[in-house]
């Protein structure tokens, strides 16, 4: 299975064209979206071009996560990303629809209008990060066939059910010929916000275990910390300031670019 080595020879490679990167999960709140909006950001703050599509119709939350809520400009009906203040354009189906809306489109409709977003004025972007919907349904194997990213990566929590259904995800790009970059373990042990030291309520270890039952890259951990969600939900990404909370995003973004 192609790893890590070889994502970084796409992402170093000397003629940047366009360069997709699936973020994947088995299944919903393991952290998918928050991962994938800091290693954007992370990677941006290194000097990379990236940009971020919002492919999670059920929830798209990477307005909120970047304070970036308007709707996108388009000329002859394509698309034009959504600057935002951390150096990573985006482009949501949450800027499309009324806040609070429902999306109930069924499977090719919803593919079509996802493409929509990955077909934009994306520009020089050397690398887009495509937050995909979580779990292994019609959507998420029409957006990989479709958009051939370069390489997907899984984030998991510690917990089994959550590593079962990771599993899934990893076949779902195996079944359709796309490499794994990598395993991220997200929620990994818990942070104390007043002295640092971390414990770990669910265990730890789990996806890294799975990683190298599975000969997967493991592309490291992320603890569960109150700071995470609180700047998240202020629409502050941590990854793009310097202190503990940011260093677990810029490791792996290191990792993904060395
Ligand atoms: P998903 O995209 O997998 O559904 P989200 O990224 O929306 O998950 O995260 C779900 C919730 O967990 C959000 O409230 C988010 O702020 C929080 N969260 C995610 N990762 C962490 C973390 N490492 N520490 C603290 N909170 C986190």
């Amino acid at each position: 299975v192609p790893g890590v080595a070889e994502a970084r020879v796409l992402l170093t490679a000397e003629k940047p064209s366009r360069r997709i990167v699936a973020i994947a999960s088995g299944k919903g709140g393991v952290g998918k979206s928050t991962v994938a909006a800091n290693i954007a950001v992370a990677l941006a703050r290194m000097g990379r071009k990236v940009g971020l599509v919002d492919a999670d119709i059920y929830g798209p939350s990477q307005p909120r996560l970047f304070d970036a809520h308007d709707r996108p400009d388009a000329k002859d009906k394509i698309m034009f990303p959504v600057p935002t203040r951390w150096g990573v354009p985006i482009l949501s189906m949450g800027q499309l629809i009324e806040p609070g809306k429902a999306i109930a489109w069924r499977g090719p409709m919803a593919a079509g209008a996802l493409s929509q977003l990955v077909d934009a004025h994306w520009g020089d972007t050397e690398l887009l990060i495509l937050d995909l919907p979580p779990g292994t349904g019609d959507v998420q194997l029409t957006m990989i066939q479709k958009h051939r990213p370069v390489g997907a990566i899984i984030v998991s929590t510690p917990q089994d059910l959550a590593l079962i259904d990771a599993t899934r995800a990893i076949d779902l790009f195996f079944k359709a010929d796309i490499p794994i970059i990598g395993l991220i373990e997200n929620m990994s042990g818990y942070a104390c916000p007043h002295c640092g030291e971390i414990s770990d309520p669910f265990g730890q270890g789990g996806a890294e275990t799975e990683a190298q039952a599975l000969g997967l890259p493991f592309l490291g951990r992320i603890p569960l910390a109150r700071a995470i969600r609180t700047a998240s939900d202020a629409g502050t990404p941590p990854a793009f300031g310097d202190d503990a909370d940011a260093q677990p995003f810029h490791a792996i973004a290191r990792a993904l670019d060395a």
